[in-house]
């Protein structure tokens, strides 16, 4: 499609009345056409409306028809075609190949919320039948369901395009909830952004639903992006992205007349525990290891929310081994083109900081890329000390760059441990005869992090029923939830008891007759749905 470089409110392409912005090659550093107008406060109005508007039918549409929708919203991206991944990878930088996979995991996770919408669980019916004889007081008819929130502000980040952005995991787990949703367009990649936000209003459109159910504006998150959050329509608030909008955006949720949840993703450092048996092996094992942490450091030029920032590595000879095999393995890395100008700027400053540090020494660097936002990975070290007296050590460095810390023992591990800010994840490198001294820790990291990996690395985070991609500030902004899989759904929707309701006024998860086949928990035991054909029967 020819890009317009306009907002789409409601299903209208609307011209922004505010200044212009481009897109710009982070390999080139050229701005790409077309300019994209920025709308006003007035104009972004008009989207919330819509979108409160569009709450009534859509947050009680019919399952089969509102994944139905879902699965449209996926099968649209994809016929966008190679459009769409040349477009994101002029925007992004990021290789045809990682933005195919993205595009896969994408409308993967449509389709599963689709099916998750159709299963209906996430309905959460509970009844409590009438005990009109119980003594010495009756009991009265109490029935429980979920229901949407209402709209939701959607954030995205640079670094996911597709998967954390316009139709990412936050759009998807809002609308399967049945909430409209404001997408604010990040200005790091408008075009991808306009592309999939049409591929989302044909959807719209096609299903038959309230057009207010998707807008997708363009405007700065600094003026537009807490507009939109403090806008009364809105109810609840995705985002994903950096700690310092996160935070500006929960202080504008929670300083509302009426506060609304802000469930962000934020910055995490995914600590890495090397433990001795792991180091035990052959001097390939401890290559190959070292490789592998090079690789999840590398990949994707590290701008990856799960890329491991440190690793604990034990003191001795072992650790020594392995200290040289990383340096020799981050030696042999090359860097790739980073997202922005700016946030290749950031990686600079990040690291600048953390090799001028006190007891801090670079291990090994690679060589930079061809173009000039390429900056050569770059892996320190430091001992246990360093770790916990300064600060800059605990800082988040976005891209290729990493830390080693040498322990000294068990007590010397668990105290670097409990000293840690919350994190999405941690892993853990051991053996059988590690398993004693990893014991303690395990409680020690539930405490700070939303998953726990063993023998493995955190990037690539699978998307299914049972993942966290979540933790503890500042990880999120919510602990409770996850931003990833079927469970993100439930930051969308809020519990409603109906008392003593007439089966005529009561919604139809909640009717005797179960029309929509959902499993039920009845006087507190799951009862499982009936087949279609018992139904009524
Ligand atoms: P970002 O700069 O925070 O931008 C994300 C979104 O927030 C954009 O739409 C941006 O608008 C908006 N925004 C920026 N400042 C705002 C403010 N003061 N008020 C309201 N909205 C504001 O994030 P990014 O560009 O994706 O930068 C990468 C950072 O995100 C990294 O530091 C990384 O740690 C973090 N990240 C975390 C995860 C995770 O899952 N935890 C994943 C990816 C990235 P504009 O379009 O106007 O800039």
């Amino acid at each position: 499609m020819t890009l317009t470089g306009h907002s789409l409110i409601a299903g209208r392409t609307v011209a922004g009345e505010g200044k212009t912005t481009f897109g710009f090659n982070p390999a080139t550093n050229e701005a790409l056409e077309p300019a994209y107008t920025l709308l006003t406060e007035e104009q972004l109005a008009t989207a919330t409306a819509a979108a409160k508007d569009a709450y009534a039918s859509f947050s009680t549409l019919d399952p089969e028809t509102h994944a139905s929708f879902l699965e449209s919203i996926a099968d649209n991206i994809e016929a966008i075609g190679d459009e769409l991944l040349v477009r994101a990878g002029q925007e992004t930088g990021l290789p045809a190949a990682r933005l195919t996979g993205e595009r896969a995991r994408t409308t993967g996770q449509l389709r599963l919320f689709a099916a998750v919408v159709r299963q209906g669980d996430y309905r959460g019916v509970r009844i409590d039948p009438a005990i009109p004889d119980r003594a010495p007081l009756p009991r009265a008819d109490i029935r429980q369901r979920q229901i949407p929130l209402g709209p939701v502000a959607v954030f995205g980040a640079s670094n996911f395009p597709l998967a954390f952005s316009t139709a990412g995991g936050d759009t998807a787990s809002a609308l399967a909830a049945g909430c409209p949703v404001v997408f604010k367009a990040h200005n790091a990649h408008p075009g991808t952004s306009e592309l999939v936000g049409h591929a989302i209003a044909k959807a719209v459109t096609d299903n038959g639903l309230h057009p207010g159910v998707f807008s997708l504006i363009y405007g700065p998150g600094s003026s537009i992006g807490q507009a939109l959050v403090a806008d009364p329509a809105i109810k609840a608030v995705g985002f994903t992205g950096s700690q310092s909008a996160g935070i500006a955006l929960m202080k504008t949720a929670a300083a509302r007349p009426e506060p609304i949840p802000v469930y962000a993703e934020m910055s995490s450092l995914n600590p890495v525990f090397v433990f001795d048996g792991a180091l035990a092996g052959d001097p390939e094992s401890i290559d190959a290891l070292a490789a592998a942490y090079v690789t999840a450091v590398t990949g994707s030029s590290g701008q990856l929310c799960t890329s491991p920032g440190l690793l604990f590595a034990p003191a001795g000879e072992a650790g020594d081994k392995f200290a040289a095999a990383v340096g020799r393995a981050v030696a042999a890395s090359a860097g790739q083109t980073m997202l922005t100008a700016g946030i290749a700027g950031s990686w600079n400053t990040g690291t600048g900081a953390l090799s001028a540090a006190d007891g801090v020494e670079l291990i090994g660097q690679g060589t930079p890329g061809p173009t000039e936002n390429a900056p050569a990975p770059a892996i320190f070290g430091t001992g246990v000390e360093q770790f916990t007296t300064n600060h800059v050590l605990h800082e988040e460095i976005f891209g290729a760059a990493s830390l080693v810390i040498r322990y000294t023992g068990a007590e010397d591990l668990l105290s670097a441990a409990s000293r840690i800010e919350g994190q999405l994840t941690a892993s853990l490198h051991l053996t059988e005869a590690d398993y004693a001294t990893a014991a303690p820790l395990i409680p020690v990291l539930e405490q700070k992090v939303g998953r726990i990996i063993v023998n493995g690395w955190p990037t690539g985070v699978e998307v299914g029923h049972a993942m966290v991609h979540g933790g503890p500030f500042p990880a999120t902004s919510d602990t409770r939830t996850t931003s990833v899989g079927t469970l993100a759904i439930n930051r969308f929707l809020r519990p409603v008891a109906y008392q003593n309701i007439p089966q005529e006024l009561l919604p139809a998860p909640l009717q005797d007759t179960n029309p929509w086949h959902l499993n039920r928990r009845i006087d507190g035991d799951v009862v499982a749905a009936p087949q279609k054909a018992e139904v009524g029967a």
